[in-house]
């Protein structure tokens, strides 16, 4: 049976918005036509309905960290990454997050329920995949390992290498370096080795704030200070290179490695990144929150990238809904038209996780639909931006097939 919703405006997720739009798609949700009204009635036979308001595509969050969600309100930001993640790991320490399981399983109903169809989940200890497979939530795991001790990071990255998916399932697990401030040289290799062994995705945390740039290139500044009192001599020796020459020094500059933050990049180290095909995703919120900055957005995009977005945790947002992100980056880059901005919390996700049937309402794609009733002014997007803290309805859930597939190996 085909259905056909028609809305004020149809917001494909890759394109501009259709005005007056409507969406012909079957039952499991694949897109059949896509117009305006007009013509999808008159070339597509079904039953059709008229909303209010506007229809867009499942939202992509392509960065976020489900495992901490217990942490939500509980670490203060405002004063810099290093105090942020000091209180973080004491309170960490107290509320062991990754064994809450009504914090992660409402965390999962939040993203389904702010629409969110796939994601891109950071894990330190995969605590989250289940719930997020039960849910039908599709994406990347990426099993993160980290630590600058030697010996521990080595043999946790040894393990977290062993944990890879053999399978294409919904919910892929990969291995990722945390940052390269955070994990030893040693386990780096071992888990971009891992990464490089099959077609996958990771994630890497990249010049996220100045003191990492700081602790880099002069081995001084906050971070390098933190580090010197937790491991005294044993602290490893700086690079002395910017984040990003040094992630290109490593190969970790390319099409699957997804640069996460980019906030203290600068205008000639994204054109360095963007050559390499590195895929982008912003967090501005968590900027905001723990650093006070915002990403560099105007230079991202007139360097020709396109930009994906994530919440990162709640131990850094107040939402798990990656529209919202969007909706603050409108507020702050009004120059920025606001439909890009809904591309990137789209189809710009699922580009860059490499979904490319989710995010955008495409014949032939099954991006789930979404409807919002808001009212619409001329420019669409901006009208759903507006909206953002109304409610929003699924009216087709994804065609992702429910796959749960076992993991292969968890320490
Ligand atoms: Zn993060």
């Amino acid at each position: 049976m085909i259905r056909i919703v028609s809305a004020d405006a149809v917001l494909p997720g890759d394109r501009e918005p259709i005005m007056g739009g409507a969406v012909a798609f079957d039952e499991v949700g694949k897109i059949i036509d896509v117009g305006s009204a007009a013509d999808v009635v008159a070339r597509t036979r079904g039953e059709v309905q008229a909303v209010k308001g506007v229809v867009l595509p499942g939202l992509v969050n392509a960065h976020t960290h489900i495992e901490l969600s217990a942490l939500r309100g509980k670490v203060p930001g405002g004063t810099g990454f290093v105090n942020w993640v000091e209180h973080l790991l004491s309170v960490r320490a107290d509320i062991d997050p990754e064994h809450d399981e009504e914090s992660i399983a409402r965390a999962v109903d939040e993203l389904v329920g702010a629409c969110t169809a796939a994601v891109g989940d950071v894990t330190n200890s995969l605590a989250a995949v289940d719930v997020l497979r039960a849910r039908g939530v599709t994406g990347w795991a990426f099993y993160e390992a980290f630590g600058v001790d030697a010996a521990t990071a080595v043999s946790r990255a040894k393990d977290v290498a062993a944990a890879i998916e053999s399978d294409r399932s919904m919910l892929r697990i990969a291995p990722a370096i945390h940052a390269l401030y955070t994990t030893h040289i040693d386990a780096i290799r071992i888990l971009d080795a891992a990464v490089r062994e099959r077609p996958m995705l990771t994630s890497l945390h990249l010049a996220e704030h100045a003191s990492e740039r700081r602790a880099l290139e002069s081995g001084d500044g906050p971070v390098a200070e933190w580090l010197t009192k937790l491991l005294g001599d044993k602290t490893p020796a700086w690079p002395r290179k910017s984040p990003i020459v040094y992630a290109d020094d490593l190969g970790l500059l390319r099409p699957d490695v997804l640069l996460v933050h980019m906030t203290d990049a600068r205008q000639a180290e994204i054109a360095l990144a963007h050559e390499r095909g590195s895929p982008f995703v912003l967090c501005p919120r968590s900027n905001l929150y723990i650093e006070m900055k915002l990403p560099p957005l105007l230079a991202i995009l007139a360097a020709g990238i396109e930009p994906a977005l994530g919440t990162d945790s709640l131990a850094s947002n107040t939402s798990l809904d990656v529209l919202a992100e969007a909706a603050a980056l409108h507020i702050r880059f009004p120059q920025v038209a606001a439909h890009r901005l809904v591309r990137m919390a789209t189809w710009n996700g699922a580009r860059v996780l490499d979904l490319p049937l989710l995010g955008r309402i495409a014949v032939g794609s099954a991006p789930g639909l979404v409807h919002v009733e808001c009212p619409v002014h001329p420019d669409a997007a901006a009208s759903l931006l507006a909206a953002v803290k109304l409610p929003r309805k699924w009216l087709v859930r994804p065609d992702v097939p429910l796959v749960p597939s076992p993991i292969v190996h968890v320490p």
